[in-house]
C-alpha cells in the first residue's frame, strides 16, 4: 500500500497594509465611486439626446417594481384545471416519482367518468423543500402542473404554510389562512378552529 502524501497548505501571513485593511475599504470605495459617476454621466448624457448606445444602470424598487420574467422562469406551482373546475391532474404520480426534494405528496381516487382514470384526493407541495427544478412540470403527461404564475414572494410566518395543499395550488391567490372551501369534488381538507389549514394537515392526522 503506497503512503498518502499530504501537501500542507500554510495560510499567508497578512502584511502590515493588509491587516490594516484600509486599502480593501479604499478600493471599494473607488469601484463604487466609478460606478456612481460612470451611471450619473450616462442617464445625464441621455437626457440631452446623447450617448443613446450606452446603458446606464438602473435601481429596480423591489418588490413595488417587478422587472419582467424569461417566459421560462420557474416561480410558484399552480394545477391546471378543466372546463368544470376540477384538476387536470390523473393522479398518475409521475411528479411525486420524480421529484428530487419528495416535496409532492399525492393520493389520488378514482374518477367517477370512465374516461379519466384518477384524479387528485389530495396534492400538496412543500415549497419550503422544493429545489425549483422544474422536473415535476416536465414530467406531466397532461399539462396538470405548470410553474408559469410569476409569484416569487413564497416568504411565510410557519412551515405550515408553506405546504401548498389542493387549494392554493388550483387557485395562486389564494394563501393560508384560506377562507371556506369552494372546490365541488371530493378531496382532503379540514376545518381547524374555523381556518382552513388544507389537505396535508387532514392526512398527516
Ligand atoms: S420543482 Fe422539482 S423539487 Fe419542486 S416540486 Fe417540482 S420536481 Fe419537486
Ligand atoms: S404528473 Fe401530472 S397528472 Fe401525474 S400526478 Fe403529477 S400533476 Fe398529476
Amino acid at each position: 500500500m503506497s503512503a498518502r502524501t499530504v501537501k500542507v497548505v500554510r495560510r499567508p501571513q497578512l502584511t502590515f497594509w493588509e491587516r490594516l485593511y484600509l486599502p480593501q475599504i479604499l478600493c471599494g470605495l473607488k469601484i463604487t465611486t466609478t460606478h456612481f459617476f460612470r451611471n450619473l454621466f450616462i442617464h445625464l448624457a441621455h437626457r440631452v439626446g446623447l450617448l443613446k448606445h450606452r446603458r446606464g444602470g438602473v435601481t429596480v424598487q423591489y418588490p413595488e417594481e417587478l422587472r419582467p420574467l424569461m417566459s421560462r422562469y420557474r416561480s410558484r406551482h399552480r394545477l391546471t384545471v378543466r372546463d368544470d373546475g376540477a384538476p387536470r391532474c390523473v393522479g398518475c404520480m409521475l411528479c411525486e416519482t420524480v421529484c428530487p426534494a419528495r416535496c409532492i405528496t399525492i393520493v389520488p381516487g378514482e374518477h367517477p367518468d370512465p374516461n379519466v382514470e384518477k384524479y387528485p384526493v389530495r396534492f400538496d407541495i412543500d415549497i419550503g423543500i422544493c429545489v425549483f427544478c422544474g422536473y415535476c412540470v416536465e414530467v406531466c403527461p397532461e399539462d396538470a402542473i405548470r410553474m408559469d404564475t410569476g409569484i416569487l414572494d413564497l416568504s411565510a410566518y410557519s412551515r405550515e404554510a408553506m405546504r401548498l395543499d389542493i387549494h392554493e395550488l388550483m387557485d395562486p391567490a389564494l394563501r393560508k389562512p384560506l377562507p371556506a372551501c369552494t372546490l365541488d369534488f371530493p378531496h382532503l381538507c379540514a376545518q381547524d378552529h374555523g381556518e382552513m389549514k388544507g389537505s396535508w394537515k387532514a392526512a398527516q392526522s
